[in-house]
């Protein structure tokens, strides 16, 4: 195991290159990104900062690939081999795969060797496994006809990445689009290029042929927008900003009418019942899955809404639990939670707490500030109460370790709250009446619900939101879909 990560990429340092055609290259400018990390400011500068040109580049070969069929047209028996392939070779590259998302993105070494990566190399397992049980149908209803309707590849897939979990999202939309016979351009986001940029020549390894995927790393504005507006890309997808996410329909519109697929942002309400029968258990599930990674989880649970003869017991539990979350050298294995991604990011949340504190808001968090040094940049659990549901504070997405308390008079107050937002990606309720938890999981407006639990991870369940969280789903057989379209081919018979 690797025991210091910045002395291992000092001693080994990463590619930083574009992936185009099968190839590592420069930046055609030679433009590099300048940055260093939000744990030691480790510097990471060096990471190619691709323009329009290189996006052309690396259209171009992901066209020419698709056009000649190598890939696009290969069997599905010999596409899902080369995929399970690539799954291995990720599992015997897991530690350098973590290590080169922890050194960027400070979240814990622990949380990518463990979860993260696993998980991504899950979903590759998971998406090759299914590929060959998804069937096209026929339409057999008109004598002397007979219809078929297939399923067909897009052509050239764009995708756009965040940083908040890199290869696991990364694997979500880059493989079913492979396996669907695309060929893909990745704009992997500016905090979290790295681990991209190595996976893309494990693909090459497996047998993926040149041109069918290529990395363009570089800004949102610059190369993403390039890539979301080329004429030759036929599908854009999409996970991050709910501001970004409507450029990326504006410009669809401005250029193909490209298919779009959007997923973004979330203020998970989280509803808890005063037929809650643990709220201790409530408290540790919220906890659980909104501290992990500072709080920079699109789906988190991040707005309680409790009913007034629970609200004071929940938050009393919850705070207990803050202290588990206290974060930690993110390089440690021992470490459960590490930075957020950036000083930008740190002064962005910083800002929220700082507001409820002006506004005479409840702040909580841990007495024990943990270890981290100086310049580091962490935020402790924190658990604000007493303010209104039309505070910004309870609309926006704040995306650090930052929940707030809503009080409800009753669970129908609870649901409006609810749904009272922008957001519908992710909710829960916790309640031990049958009756009304199917009731409240049936009207609050969100793409994922949860009874008594949150978080529930599968390959098989779909995942995405419905409102501004975004357009389409990731994971599960229905992925499929997103990334093919459909044709419909007659025969006549004499
Ligand atoms: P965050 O605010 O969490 O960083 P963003 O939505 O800004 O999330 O970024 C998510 C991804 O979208 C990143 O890869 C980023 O580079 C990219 N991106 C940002 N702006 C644009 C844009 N104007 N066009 C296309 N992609 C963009």
């Amino acid at each position: 195991m690797i025991k210091n990560l910045e002395q291992f990429f000092l001693d080994n340092p990463p590619e930083k290159r574009a992936f185009i055609g099968g190839e590592y290259v420069e930046a055609a400018d030679g433009a590099v990104m300048k940055k260093g990390n939000s744990y030691s400011g480790f510097d990471l500068s060096g990471i190619a900062d691709c323009s329009e040109a290189d996006v052309d580049l690396a259209v171009q070969a992901a066209k020419e690939a698709y056009e000649s069929g190598a890939w696009s047209r290969l069997d599905v028996a010999k596409k899902k081999e080369i995929v399970l392939r690539f799954a291995e070779l990720m599992e015997e590259n897991r530690e350098e795969i973590a290590a080169l998302d922890t050194i960027e993105t400070c979240r814990s070494f622990q949380n990518y060797y463990y979860d993260s990566i696993p998980k991504a190399i899950e979903a590759v397992r998971y998406f090759a496994e299914a590929v060959d049980k998804v069937y096209d149908k026929s339409i057999c209803g008109r004598a002397g006809m007979h219809g078929i309707v297939k399923r067909v590849p897009l052509g050239v897939v764009g995708v756009i990445t965040p940083w908040n979990d890199p290869m696991v999202v990364t694997m979500w939309k880059v493989i079913p689009s492979l396996l669907m016979g695309n060929s893909v351009v990745i704009k992997p986001a500016e905090q979290s290029s790295l681990s991209t940029i190595r996976v893309a020549a494990l693909m090459k390894e497996a047998g993926i042929p040149d041109g069918v995927v290529n990395v363009v790393p570089g800004r949102g504005e610059v190369a993403g927008k390039a890539l979301a507006l080329h004429m030759d890309v036929r599908g854009i997808f999409f996970t991050g900003s709910s501001e970004i996410g409507k450029k990326l329909l504006e410009y669809a519109g401005q250029s193909n009418m490209k298919k779009v697929g959007l997923e973004c942002g979330g203020k998970g309400p989280y509803i808890v019942s005063s037929k809650c029968g643990d709220i201790a258990l409530a408290a540790k599930t919220l906890a659980d899955n909104m501290f992990y990674n500072q709080g920079q989880i699109c789906s988190a649970p991040s707005r309680v809404i409790a009913e007034t003869s629970v609200k004071d017991a929940f938050i009393e539990e919850l705070e207990k639990q803050c202290a588990v979350y206290v974060p930690d050298d993110p390089y440690s294995l021992e470490s459960r939670v590490g930075c957020v991604v950036s000083r930008e990011q740190y002064d962005k949340v910083q800002a929220y707490i700082a507001y409820a504190r002006e506004c005479g808001y409840t702040v909580y968090q841990p007495s024990d500030r943990g270890t981290m040094p100086e310049g580091a940049c962490y935020i402790l659990p924190t658990v604000i109460s007493g303010l209104k549901p039309e505070d910004k504070l309870a609309k926006e997405e704040i995306f650090g370790p930052v929940v707030v308390i809503l009080e409800a008079e009753s669970v129908n107050e609870a649901v409006n709250m609810a749904n009272a937002s922008e957001y519908g990606l992710a909710g829960a309720v916790w309640t031990d009446d049958l009756n009304e938890a199917y009731d409240v999981a049936e009207r609050v407006e969100v793409g994922l619900m949860h009874i008594n639990s949150y978080g529930e991870d599968d390959n098989a369940a779909p995942f995405g939101g419905v409102k501004q969280s975004g357009l389409g789903k990731d994971k599960s057989s229905y992925a499929f879909d997103e990334y093919s379209d459909l044709k419909t081919i007659w025969m006549k018979f004499r």
